[in-house]
């Protein structure tokens, strides 16, 4: 079964919305599980202090490596890539979520004040994974978003797969707009084409306002598409 831990100063946040709609009755399934370590369990001290000053000075707090790699190796590895979230690590994708999912789940760390002592991540193999170029006060909210991205992957946990295949970033590009009932919205009309009962125009049209998004939006991604094409998942390689 797919399997996170999490380590963090702040357990009792979990499973928090990791237990909302088709996450929580997929983990009621026995289709993913979750468990937490609490950092503090591993403070050496009777004020379960688990931080230091920063070496060569300035302001706030770093969590010594020390008891960081005592609070790891309390965690089964089962062959989990342990993946520490930090704004300076790699930028998570959906290629990314889709090779860990298909694995045998993760071991995330969770950092708050000024983040974890630099020489942790070599001594254990840590990978540092970043949710976006923007600074939070603690890994815990980005281990969520890399754990929900992962087990809504996992088959049997969202209702049917097509609706995965055509999402966003699935083939490089991002999804056509969509609609719903009523038809008409404050004067605002579906377009005519969605109500033609034609798939292959339907098919059509999807396809070229997913492009013509990509490209206005995301001219970042149209550039990527349009040097490698479509995205394909190869399903025994990690996709790149
Ligand atoms: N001083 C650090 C930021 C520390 S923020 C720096 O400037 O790089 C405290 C913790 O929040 C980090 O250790 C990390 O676990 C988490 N965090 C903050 N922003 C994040 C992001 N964009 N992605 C993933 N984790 C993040």
């Amino acid at each position: 079964m797919w399997h996170a831990s999490v380590l963090t100063l702040y357990p009792d946040l979990f499973p928090g919305p990791l237990d909302a709609s088709v996450l929580g009755r997929g983990r009621a399934d026995n289709l993913w599980a979750l468990d937490t370590v609490d950092i503090r369990g591993f403070s050496d001290n009777k004020y379960g202090s688990v931080d230091d000053t920063p070496a060569g000075g300035g302001a706030g707090l770093v969590m010594r490596a020390d008891i960081m790699a005592a609070a790891i190796d309390s965690v089964p590895r089962n062959e989990r890539p342990i993946i520490c979230l930090s704004p300076r690590g790699a930028p998570l994708t959906q290629a990314r979520a889709h090779a860990l999912s298909e694995g045998p789940g993760l071991i995330a760390l969770c950092g708050r004040f000024e983040g974890i002592d630099e020489r942790i991540f070599e001594a254990r193999g840590i990978e540092e994974v970043s949710i976006g170029d923007f600074v939070l006060a603690g890994g815990e909210i980005a281990a969520m978003a890399l754990i929900e991205a992962c087990v809504r992957l996992i088959p049997g946990v969202l209702g049917s797969a097509s609706s995965v295949e055509e999402e966003s970033f699935e083939g490089g590009l991002l999804e056509y707009p969509q609609y719903t009932r009523p038809r008409e919205f404050e004067g605002r009309a579906i377009p005519d084409v969605l109500l033609s009962g034609d798939h292959q125009r339907i098919a059509n049209w999807r396809r070229e306002e997913a492009e013509k998004t990509t490209r206005t939006r995301r001219p970042d991604l149209w550039e990527r598409f349009l040097a490698n094409g479509p995205i394909r998942r190869d399903k025994n390689k990690e996709p790149k």
